[in-house]
């Protein structure tokens, strides 16, 4: 049997390819090489799938051609994938930072409801089936992998990219693109944690605090993100750190440090304020009113200031006032490296979107050849960002596919 489509990687763009195809009554084909279809879908936003964001636009995202982004991006919109979720029995609820996740707090429930589309009008999803190459004869596909081959008019390659690798996603889209010619973006990790030098910090593994961190290259300071910050075992994660990788890395070889203030919310004279209005406290009890115990204590071993004194009865030195003023609010942080792509949510380059005809993602090099999701060169910021653009782009390439069919 010769399919319209076949898809290649059952990940959020495959599942939502799918969807759409069943929707538009294409003969589609789902090729997964994995056992299980969407693994990396259950992980997102910590199990609770952080689905899209309530603003999405073409600012939120790194890409070589943002007009294709914008126009991918309306094709399907954020409002659009709320629908589309509600529809088929995956509500998404708005939090306050703008983000959606899973009303049930459940990505599962988002990977079922994508499941529940596809059997819609069905397509078939086949796991187990790692594809290895695509050839073209007669403007019909073949499609090769362990012990199959299969044939269709129009392929749509939703392979991922080499972010946690152990999800699947390995990278061996890239290699199928390059075979048709496509020159790929330097990929690098993106949204991944940071690991530090020694173990000053691993004390505090698991506490979350506000935090400014900015990123200084000789001297001048080139970013600066304000939000969460989590302490691990072996470094920094959460929204700040993981949106801090990929500068961090593009500034490491030129000394690149990221410095963190620990009182973001303060004025730039705000430490003086709350210790003239000290009074009698000791100076870990007042610190203690702003920032965890834990951190505390940490920050007050390393300005090496006692925190029995008492600020408000002007009993530390200039010095002392001098180092607590250097760890909380610009302390260096140890980066050692990121955790790279073990760990990364997201591949950063990929297929050159400048090589895809407009927002059908079809190939300039190949005809009835289609990229979408994370294989391509576009990556978004932490807040379901990733996601939307896998969900829009996979229904921009299937619907221009459908209008050929
Ligand atoms: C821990 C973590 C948390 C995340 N949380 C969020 C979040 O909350 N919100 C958000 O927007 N984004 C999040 N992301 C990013 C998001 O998961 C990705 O943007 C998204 O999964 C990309 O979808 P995709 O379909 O392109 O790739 P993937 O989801 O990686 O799917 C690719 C699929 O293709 C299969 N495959 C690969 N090669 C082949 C082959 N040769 N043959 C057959 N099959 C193949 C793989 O097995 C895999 O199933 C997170 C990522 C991680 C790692």
């Amino acid at each position: 049997m010769v399919y319209d489509l076949i898809i290649i990687g059952g990940g959020a763009a495959g599942l939502m390819a799918a969807a759409e195809a069943s929707r538009l009554k294409l003969r589609a084909l789902v090729l997964e090489g994995g056992a299980h279809p969407g693994v990396k879908l259950l992980m997102c936003g910590g199990g609770r799938c952080n689905a899209t964001h309530v603003k999405v636009t073409e600012k939120d995202y790194s890409c070589g051609c943002v007009h294709v982004l914008r126009h991918v991006l309306n094709g399907f919109s954020n409002q659009d994938a709320v629908r589309f979720f509600e529809q088929w029995g995956a509500p998404l609820a708005l939090q306050d930072d703008g983000c959606y996740f899973s009303a049930d707090g459940k990505a599962r429930t988002v990977l079922s409801a994508l499941l529940a589309a596809i059997r819609g009008n069905g397509a078939e999803l086949r796991c187990g089936a790692k594809v290895h190459s695509i050839a073209v004869q007669d403007n019909i596909f073949n499609v090769t992998g362990g012990g199959f081959i299969e044939q269709a008019r129009f392929v749509l390659v939703t392979t991922g990219g080499l972010s946690y690798p152990s999800t699947g996603s390995d990278g061996s889209g890239y290699v199928l693109a390059e075979r048709f010619g496509h020159r790929l973006v330097p990929r690098r990790p993106a949204l991944t944690p940071f690991i530090t030098f020694g173990d000053v910090f691993a004390s505090l593994s698991g506490i979350v605090v506000q935090v400014r961190l900015s990123l200084w290259v000789a001297g001048r300071k080139i970013k600066t993100i304000q939000g969460p910050l989590l302490f691990t075992h072996h470094g920094f994660s959460g929204p700040v750190a993981l949106e801090m990788g990929r500068a961090w890395l593009d500034a490491h070889s030129s000394g690149g440090e990221v410095k963190a203030d620990f009182l973001p919310e303060l004025e730039a004279d705000g430490l003086k304020v709350v210790f003239r209005a000290a009074g009698q406290r000791s100076l870990k009890n007042v610190l203690g009113e702003l920032l965890p115990e834990r951190l505390v204590v940490l920050l007050l071993s390393m300005a090496s200031v006692d925190g029995l004194k008492r600020p408000g009865m002007s009993e530390l030195t200039r010095d002392e006032k001098h180092s607590l003023e250097r760890a909380l609010r610009a302390e260096t942080l140890p980066v050692k490296d990121t955790a790279g792509y073990a760990k990364a949510e997201i591949t950063a380059g990929g297929v050159d979107l400048n090589e895809l005809k407009g927002a059908s993602l079809e190939s300039r090099l190949q005809e009835g050849l289609y990229f979408a999701g994370e294989v391509v060169d576009v990556d978004g910021r932490i807040g379901g960002f990733n996601l939307q653009w896998a969900w829009s782009s996979a229904v921009s390439a299937v619907r221009a596919i459908a209008r050929k069919c």
